[in-house]
């Protein structure tokens, strides 16, 4: 099995709505988000997936998460957005973009440099 990774990042607000702490205070962060695919197989190029592939789909997914304040929107209005809940958000907007044979195994958000959450499925 070969995996690959792509890491960006985005600045947003939050604040965690029923959380005892700081973190209930509107504040933001500087979210740096890794997107991991994996294959099987390599293609006639000896590629997985084209790092620019799998960059291009992720920026897609989180240009609408930059420079938001989050719990405004659609998906985090319910749930926190808590780097959890933007892992699993991430996840399964980005999914169903990525082309076979390649798939994705996991999205990590991390919050702070020594902080994360990954969210995978199976
Ligand atoms: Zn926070």
């Amino acid at each position: 099995m070969f995996e690959i990774g792509a890491r960006l990042h985005f600045d947003a607000a939050h604040c965690l709505r029923g959380y005892q702490g700081k973190c209930e205070r509107l504040h933001g962060h500087r979210f740096e988000v890794e997107a991991v695919a994996a294959a099987a197989e390599l293609d006639a190029t000896g590629l997985a997936l084209d790092f620019t592939i799998l960059k291009r789909l992720l920026k897609a997914v989180i240009d609408e998460l930059d420079h938001a304040f989050l719990n405004e929107l659609p998906p985090f209005q319910q749930e926190n957005a808590s780097s959890e809940v933007i892992a699993r958000y991430i996840y399964q907007r980005l999914a169903p973009e990525l082309p076979a044979p390649a798939r994705l195994q996991s999205v990590t958000v991390w919050e702070s440099p020594g902080c994360w959450a990954r969210y995978s499925e199976g």
